[in-house]
């Protein structure tokens, strides 16, 4: 961290729901590097921490605050970070960056002008399975990528209206996370060639998607992503090599090489991204990777739309 920077560094929350409260408040409890000093939220905050009711609030009554972590939907986190950014903060955002590419690009052109910070995090990529299984992919030959997302979306998004409506990614929320760690250990391998994706009548984004990839002649990589699923999750990623097959299976919490369980990093994957987002402070960096979005993207664009069943929470 730089000298001229408190540490721990002030952070504050903004959008306080179900990531905010399971992950980061928990996260921040435990990390040396930040403490959470404020938060913003229109419908009561977190007990025992100052809260503001909207972003211009908190940046007007707490200049000495030098970062936020943005924990809303996507689609309003633009304007947040936009502002934040102006008034000289360091940003971290969470997943995905942006409701659209143009708009990651826009932030990190004004995060680099202002020379601040910013952050796309990617928890999926911290879970304990993934940098071991890059290290492992990092010189064998890919043959084949099968991906299974595959989770209730009952059970983990009660409620939320906003993964419905345009810009909430629908069953790409969660995929998103299985293409953040597939552009992980894959970097730069593949490009979507072919996406299905189901639309329950009433709604504006997809319940289910199916994509293909490709990495040239001989790579070939499927994806299920499917909100439908009854009993236990499946959030699975099984790649062919010329070495054996490697399984990531949890989430990429747990990795398997030949079927042995390798050994997993057991950080947990918000104390990563905060230890992350401390080390691009210090080193003045940002980083700002959209290769997850841009596959959902092309999907979007290129996926033909089949109208499901209408889905009622
Ligand atoms: P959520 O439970 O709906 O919470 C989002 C919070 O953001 C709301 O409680 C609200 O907080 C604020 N908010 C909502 N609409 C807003 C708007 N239009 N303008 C400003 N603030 C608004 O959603 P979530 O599950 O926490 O997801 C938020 C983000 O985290 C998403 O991008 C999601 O992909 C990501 N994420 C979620 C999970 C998960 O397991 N749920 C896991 C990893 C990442 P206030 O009432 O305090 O203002």
């Amino acid at each position: 961290m730089s000298s001229s920077l408190p540490r721990p560094l002030p952070v504050a929350l903004v959008g306080i729901g179900k990531i905010a409260r399971d992950q980061h408040v928990p996260a921040l409890a435990g990390s040396d590097a930040f403490a959470l000093a404020a938060c913003v939220s229109r419908s009561g905050g977190i007990e025992g921490i100052e809260t503001h009711a909207t972003l211009e609030a908190l940046l007007d009554a707490r200049p000495d605050i030098p970062a936020v972590s943005l924990c809303m939907p996507p689609v309003p986190r633009f304007a947040a970070a936009r502002a934040a950014i102006a008034a000289g903060k360091h940003v971290m955002l969470e997943k995905p960056p942006g409701a659209t590419i143009a708009e990651v690009l826009r932030l990190r052109q004004m995060a680099d002008g202002a020379g601040v910070t910013l952050f796309a995090s990617w928890h999926s990529r911290m879970a304990g399975g993934v940098a071991p299984a890059k290290a492992w992919l990092a010189d064998k030959r890919v043959r084949r990528i099968r991906i299974d997302w595959k989770e209730d979306v009952r059970k983990w998004h009660p409620g939320q209206e906003w993964i419905w409506e345009a810009g909430g990614l629908g069953v790409f929320d969660p995929g998103i996370n299985a293409l953040s760690i597939l552009t992980e250990i894959c970097p730069g391998l593949l490009h979507l060639t072919a996406a299905t994706l189901t639309f329950p009548e009433n709604r504006d984004t997809p319940i289910a998607a199916d994509l293909t990839f490709t990495g040239g002649d001989d790579v070939e990589a499927t994806a299920g992503f499917d909100w439908r699923q009854e009993g236990d999750d499946i959030w699975q990623i099984e790649v062919e090599t010329d070495a054996g097959p490697l399984r990531l299976t949890e989430g990429g919490s747990r990795l398997f090489i030949d079927g042995a369980e390798q050994e997993a990093g057991t950080l947990g994957e918000y104390p990563a991204l905060y230890a992350r987002f401390d080390e691009l402070i210090a080193g003045r960096h940002s980083d700002t990777d959209a290769a997850p979005l841009i596959h959902v993207a092309d999907a979007f664009m290129l996926g033909r739309r089949v109208a499901g069943a209408a889905f009622h929470d």
